[in-house]
C-alpha cells in the first residue's frame, strides 16, 4: 500500500492487469504492471459495481439452516474421512476453479493428493485450457508459453486463431491496435465467425469449424517448400522434423488442399502462407477456438509445429502464444491442479516425481497415478463411485458440457459441499453451503499468460462469516489428522512452500523449468510488498527479481530427456 492506494489484480481474465484501489474505492490501471502498463478494459474499469454485498452468502448452511463454521468444517471432515475409511480414497472428490488464488489451489492439490491419497481434483481450467497444456508437454517436455505480451507489439504479423480477442482478452486487443496504428502490424483473423476482432484484420479466414490442422500442416508444407524451415532448428534443436513434414503433407500436401479442406479460397490461403513465410517476426495467438475441441491438442501442435520448424520462438515478436481465459488458469496449472498432473509441473508418469511430492509434503498416503478429468469425475459421481464431492468457485450445474446429466449426478450424489460467493444452480445440490470470500476480500497471487505472478490484494472485510477457500480447506485437513502439514497462518506461508516445492531437487540437465526458488523465503513483508515477477525465478535470482520474460530463443532448456523440442 502506497500513498493509500492498494495495488492489485483483476479477477476477470487471463490478460492479468493491475488495478490501483484509492482510498475511496475508486479503481484505475497501474500504470506499473507489465500486463496492463495503466490500461483497462470497460469489465476492468466497472469492477466496483461488482462489490455489492446484496445476496451474499453470510454463513455456513447445513442443509436449510445456518450453522457455525466449526459445525460445518466437523461435518465435512467426518463425511468425508467415514466414506474413504469405507469406500477408498477415489471415492471422494474435489472440483474447483480457475478463480482459485495459487494459494487456495496448492492447499486442495495438496490435500487430495499427498494426504487422501486420490488425484481426483479437477479444475474448471480443464475445459479450456487443457487442450494447451498437452500441447506445451508434448513440444516442449513441460506446459510453458515461450513468449511475453510484448510480442504482441513487437511482431509484424499476428496470427489470431480462435481468438476473439477484442471481447475475451480486451487489453491485449488495445496493444495490438495500438501496435498496428504504430507499425503497420498485418494481422490475419482465422475464425469461423466475423467476431468484433475481425474488424482489424487485414485478412479474414472464415475456415470451416475443425480444419485449423489442415491449416497449419499446409503451412508447415509451404515454409518447408519455401526454405524457411532452419536447418539449427530442424536438425538440432528439435527432434521429428522429417515425421511432422511427412504428416502434415498427408494432411494437406498442397495449399489448394488445405484450402478445400477449410472451405476457404485457395488465393486467401495462400496470402496467408505468403505472409508468414516473409514474415520472420510472426506471433500466432490461440484461445479457446483452438483448445475446446476433441482436436484441440493436435491443433495447437500444428500450430506450434510451424514456429518450431522456423525457429520462430523465444525471440522478440515471434511466438506461439496460448492465451488463457481465466485470470489464473495459469497458476493452477503450476500448482497441478488438473486430475493428470502431479504438482510443481511434476508427473505422475515419472515414478522419481512421485517419491520426489512424497518427501517434500512428507505424505503418509501418496497418490501415484491420475485421477478423474472433469467430464469422467461427474459420470464416476451419477455413478455412484463419488460419494463425497466438494465444489470450490465454480458452479458446474449451469457451466459443464451435458450439464442436465451434471445435476442428475450432484442430485444422486450422497454428500455435496458448495463453496461460492453467492447462491448458484449448484448450491441447490449442496448438503453445506460455504461462504466464500471474493476476490476484492483476500490476499493470494494469480499467473496469467505471459508467465507473470501477481499479487492479488484484499482491501475490504469479507461480509458477514465468509472466508477465504485456503482457509476452508486447511481446516478441513486439520480435522482429518493432518494439522501440522496445514499449519499455515496465512497465504505467505502457502506460497513459500509452493515456491519451495517447485525448486525441490531441481537441479540438472533434467531441471524443471518452472522453479520459483528465488521466492521460497520471502518474508512477510516480501510476499506483502512482491511486484509482479516472470517465471522461472531460480535460486539465486536477486531482488529486483527479474528473469528472461522469453524462454527457448536460443534453441535450449527444452524439458526434455534430450533437451530439444519436439
Ligand atoms: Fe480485467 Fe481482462 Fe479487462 Fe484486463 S483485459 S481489465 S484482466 S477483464
Amino acid at each position: 500500500m502506497a500513498g493509500g492506494v492498494i495495488r492489485t489484480t483483476c479477477p476477470y481474465c487471463g490478460v492479468g492487469c493491475g488495478l490501483h484501489v484509492a482510498a475511496d474505492g475508486t479503481l484505475t490501471g497501474d500504470p506499473q504492471h507489465p500486463a496492463n502498463c495503466g490500461r483497462l478494459c470497460s469489465k476492468g474499469a466497472a469492477l466496483a459495481d461488482t462489490l455489492a454485498s446484496d445476496g451474499r452468502l453470510l454463513y455456513p448452511q447445513i442443509g436449510s439452516r445456518n450453522a457455525n463454521w466449526h459445525e460445518a468444517l466437523d461435518r465435512i471432515a467426518a463425511e468425508f474421512t467415514q466414506v474413504i475409511d469405507q469406500f477408498g480414497p477415489d471415492s471422494v472428490a474435489l472440483y474447483v476453479s480457475g478463480q482459485f488464488l495459487t494459494e487456495d489451489y496448492y492447499v486442495a492439490n495438496k490435500l487430495m493428493k499427498g494426504f487422501i491419497g486420490t488425484a481426483n481434483i479437477d479444475t474448471n481450467s480443464r475445459l479450456c485450457m487443457a487442450s494447451s497444456v498437452a500441447g506445451h508437454v508434448r513440444a516442449f517436455g513441460e506446459d510453458i508459453v515461450p513468449g511475453c505480451y510484448e510480442d504482441i507489439e513487437q511482431a509484424d504479423l499476428v496470427v489470431l486463431v480462435g481468438s476473439n480477442l477484442a471481447w475475451c482478452h480486451p487489453v491485449l486487443y488495445q496493444r495490438l491496435v495500438t501496435a498496428k496504428e504504430q507499425h503497420k502490424t498485418k494481422i490475419v483473423v482465422i475464425d469461423p465467425r466475423q467476431t468484433a476482432t475481425y474488424n482489424i484484420a487485414d485478412l479474414h479466414l472464415a475456415i470451416r469449424p475443425g480444419s485449423d490442422v489442415a491449416v497449419f500442416a499446409g503451412l508447415l508444407v509451404h515454409l518447408a517448400e519455401h526454405g524457411q524451415c532452419k536447418h539449427p532448428w530442424t536438425h538440432d534443436f528439435a527432434t521429428g522434423y522429417a515425421a511432422t513434414l511427412d504428416a502434415a503433407r498427408m494432411t494437406a500436401p498442397t495449399f489448394v488442399d488445405a484450402a478445400a479442406i477449410a472451405d476457404v479460397p485457395a488465393a486467401d490461403l495462400k496470402q496467408f502462407y505468403g505472409w508468414f513465410a516473409a514474415t520472420e517476426r510472426s506471433t500466432t495467438l490461440y484461445s479457446q477456438g483452438i483448445n475446446q475441441s476433441s482436436s484441440g491438442t493436435d491443433k495447437v501442435n500444428a500450430i506450434i509445429n510451424c514456429h518450431l520448424a522456423t525457429g520462430r520462438i523465444g525471440r522478440p515478436g515471434m511466438g506461439p502464444f496460448s492465451l488463457t481465459g481465466q485470470p489464473n488458469a495459469m497458476g493452477g496449472r503450476e500448482v497441478g491442479g488438473l486430475a493428470n498432473q502431479l504438482a510443481a509441473h511434476m508427473s505422475f508418469a515419472d515414478p522419481a516425481d512421485v517419491d520426489r511430492a512424497r518427501r517434500f509434503w512428507n505424505a503418509p498416503r501418496m497418490a501415484t497415478r491420475a485421477g478423474l478429468k472433469a467430464v469422467d469425475l461427474f459420470d464416476a459421481v451419477l455413478e455412484g463411485r463419488i460419494k463425497a464431492l466438494w465444489i470450490l468457485n465454480t458452479n458446474p450445474a449451469a457451466s459443464m458440457p451435458r450439464a442436465e446429466r451434471v445435476r442428475a449426478a450432484l442430485g444422486a450424489c450422497p454428500f455435496v459441499v458448495v463453496s461460492d460467493c453467492w447462491p448458484t444452480d449448484t448450491t441447490r445440490f449442496a448438503d453445506i453451503v460455504l461462504p466464500a470470500a471474493g476476490w476484492s476480500e483476500k490476499d493470494g497471487t494469480i499467473t496469467n499468460s505471459e508467465r507473470c505472478i501477481s499479487r492479488q490484494r484484499a482491501f475490504r472485510q469479507p461480509p458477514g462469516g465468509a472466508r477465504p477457500d485456503w482457509w476452508m480447506v486447511t481446516e478441513v485437513a486439520r480435522r482429518m489428522g493432518w494439522a501440522s502439514a496445514f499449519d499455515y497462518r496465512g497465504p505467505a506461508d502457502i506460497f513459500r512452500e509452493h515456491a519451495g516445492l517447485s525448486a525441490f531437487e531441481n537441479t540438472g540437465p533434467h531441471r524443471r523449468v518452472f522453479d520459483l526458488g528465488a521466492l521460497c523465503e520471502l518474508s512477510a513483508s516480501q510476499y506483502e510488498d512482491l511486484p509482479a515477477v516472470h517465471w522461472p525465478l531460480p535460486r539465486g535470482t536477486s531482488e529486483p527479481w527479474s528473469s528472461p520474460k522469453r524462454l527457448f530463443g536460443d534453441g535450449r532448456g527444452f524439458a526434455t530427456p534430450d533437451g530439444r523440442a519436439r
